[in-house]
């Protein structure tokens, strides 16, 4: 079966796609209700089945219609409306008898929860105005949706969308809307803006300055007949809606959609609920985050913490990371620049540490991050957030906080830990070292940078300094392994560090070498490991990050149909191993494993290195 829909770009489950229609329509996407019974349309609704006697009826009608609108319209299949109270068995069996009719080009369907799901280009979530205010159900609605269908195929949701909440639509990945709110809103004298709607009575001037409000003012228009003034209203609502569309694009382009969704989401209660509970849905939202980026990761209110880049950080230090051999634990206080490691009040903590720093391993307490590990400073998102300073943690902050310190200080043991915080790391440290039962030496005097507590810092660690100690080499070896864990998964810094092996070039941008073969180099802008084929090849026993493909050797970049089988841990802009027959490969993934299994379209993997298996 042909397909005429592509996803080009992701943010999250937010996507920007083109159906490859007689026109090039670009999602998201906001239809002309109205355009759906026109056979010239690119997007045209098959009809309900009531209107014929039998399904042979609407087999004919939807050839009629085909033949009219040619092979790249995309026609969405009669279809059996039932109301969502009809007992489910009966609403299977008779969309499954529709699923029956045969169409050669693109096509679309009514989405049936339990319905055995075909491939079509485009699947219908049927009542979704029905659950708006409902944040529970569309949520759920959608979730069984994703699961079911192709991550390909596109969706819409009919008889939803206004301007405050499209971007929150889009954010779920939902690809194609209609205006049908927009319009009714119109002939209802009802104003529609991203910040809320208005009665045309209660505004004492127009808030917007397209070109159906700067046609006309608010008193010419209050004084028109109400067909005239629908006309221009209805515009406004369109055009705001095309104009947020347009902005959540650019978003979508950033990789910024997550913060702007956190501030348009307070516009309604039931997008702020849509926002929290789909955060909940770790697994979903995870699953489609890319693992790094170059842009900041603004955190901006206390649902930022439950971002799925974030909690995916802490995850991975608690389940992949593995810290260097050091007797002596040194807890530090975050800084506003990044890496924390270029900041001033960290270069005055490694003056003041001075020799002694090779016995000390070094962690930094912070918001909303949890605990980053100095190895692990450059890694997205911990060299890449920005958030609200105010000098006071709210009691979920300072609690997410500490539980990231207590599960690192559960599993990992120090003879001797010292804490150089004040405020509210001191404070956290507190609760998880009374939690604990262990001991904290505590060497800040008030200010962590003023001369008095660096002295101390430096007095106390130097006179602690009789264990371990490591190497400026081991340290740039640890840095590599813990990325190389972080990336990978646990033991893989073993494996691409390994004994024997030499590290060149200056920090950040270090490569491992054994002997004359280079197998990974750090990228200083995501803080993540490039592999070379020699580094691939090393990695391929673990099986994972592997993109399998069939018996052919790629070029530029590979296609989802030409993948056989991916690991389902693969993340967007992942770092990936291809192999095949013919070729082994390494590149970056533009999409999630689960989705280059079971696409037809689009790019898998952007290729860096390809080599030939003779
Ligand atoms: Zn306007």
């Amino acid at each position: 079966m042909t397909r005429y829909f592509e996803v080009q770009q992701r943010d999250g489950a937010a996507r920007i796609g083109k159906f490859l229609l007689k026109e090039d329509i670009r999602t998201p996407y906001i239809l002309d209700t109205r355009s759906l019974g026109n056979p010239e349309s690119p997007i045209i609704d098959g009809g309900s089945l009531w209107k014929y006697s039998g399904f042979e009826e609407a087999q004919e009608h939807l050839r009629e219609i085909r033949q009219k609108a040619g092979e790249d319209a995309l026609i969405i299949l009669p279809h059996q409306d039932l109301t969502p109270e009809a007992p489910r068995n009966v609403t299977i069996k008779l969309a499954e008898k529709a699923e029956g009719m045969e169409d050669s080009g693109a096509t679309g369907a009514i989405y049936i929860a339990g319905q055995q799901v075909k491939e079509h280009d485009l699947y219908v979530m049927e009542g979704a105005g029905c659950f708006e205010n409902n944040a529970r159900t569309f949520l759920s609605v959608l979730l069984e949706m994703k699961k079911d269908i192709a991550p390909d195929t596109a969706i819409y949701a009919p008889n939803i969308a206004i301007p405050e909440n499209l971007a929150m639509l889009i954010y779920l990945g939902i690809d194609v809307f209609d205006n049908t709110k927009a319009i009714i809103a119109g002939h209802n004298d009802i104003y529609l803006t991203t910040a809320g709607q208005f009665y045309l009575d209660s505004l004492a001037e127009l808030p917007c300055r397209c070109s159906a409000c700067s046609s006309t003012d608010l008193t010419s228009l209050r004084g028109m007949d109400k067909k005239s003034r629908a006309v221009i209203l209805e515009k406004h609502n369109i055009n705001a809606m095309e104009a947020e569309a347009a902005l959540v694009r650019e978003r979508i382009r950033a990789g910024t959609l997550r913060e702007y969704i956190e501030g348009q989401c307070r516009v309604h209660t039931w997008l702020t609920a849509l926002m929290r509970l789909t955060d909940s849905e770790y697994d979903f939202v995870e699953s489609q985050n890319a693992i790094a980026r170059n842009n900041t990761l603004v955190a901006t209110c206390g649902e930022s913490q439950n971002r799925a880049e974030i909690v995916r950080f802490a995850k991975r230090i608690q389940e992949r990371y593995t810290p260097p051999e050091s007797d002596i634990l040194l807890l530090l206080p975050c800084s506003a620049r990044k890496p924390y490691s270029t900041s001033n009040s960290h270069w005055k903590f490694i003056n003041a540490l001075g020799k002694s720093r090779k016995f000390v391993h070094e962690v930094i307490i912070t918001s909303p991050l949890g605990i980053v590990p100095r190895e692990l400073e450059l890694t997205y998102p911990a060299a890449h957030y920005d958030t609200t300073v105010t000098g006071y943690w709210d009691a979920e902050e300072r609690e997410w906080v500490a539980s990231c310190l207590e599960d690192y200080l559960t599993k990992h043991k120090y003879t001797s830990i010292v804490a150089h915080v004040e405020d509210a790391y001191r404070v956290i440290c507190e609760m998880v070292a009374e939690k604990l039962g262990i001991d904290i030496i505590y060497t800040s005097l008030g200010n962590v940078s003023s001369p008095e507590s660096l002295k101390n810092l430096s007095k106390t660690v130097s006179e602690l300094c009789t264990g371990r100690k490591r190497s400026h080499e081991q340290t740039q070896k640890d840095l590599m392994k813990a990325v190389a864990d972080y990336q990978f998964g646990k033991g893989s810094g073993d494996i691409l560090v390994p004994q024997g092996s030499t590290v060149k070039g200056p920090f950040p941008k270090h490569q491992i070498f054994v002997g004359k073969k280079q197998l990974i180099t750090l990228i200083p802008q995501y803080g993540t490991l490039a592999i070379t084929i020699e580094g691939a090849k090393a990695l391929l026993g673990k099986g994972r990050y592997t993109v399998k493909i069939d018996d052919f050797v790629p070029r530029g970049s590979l296609l989802a149909p030409g993948v056989v089988d991916a690991d389902p841990l693969i993340r967007p802009n992942d770092e990936v191993i291809i192999c095949g027959e013919k070729a082994i490969a390494v590149g970056r993934a533009n999409m999630n494993g689960d989705e280059m299994k079971r696409s037809i379209r689009g790019v898998a993997v952007d290729l860096r290195h390809v080599k030939k298996i003779e």
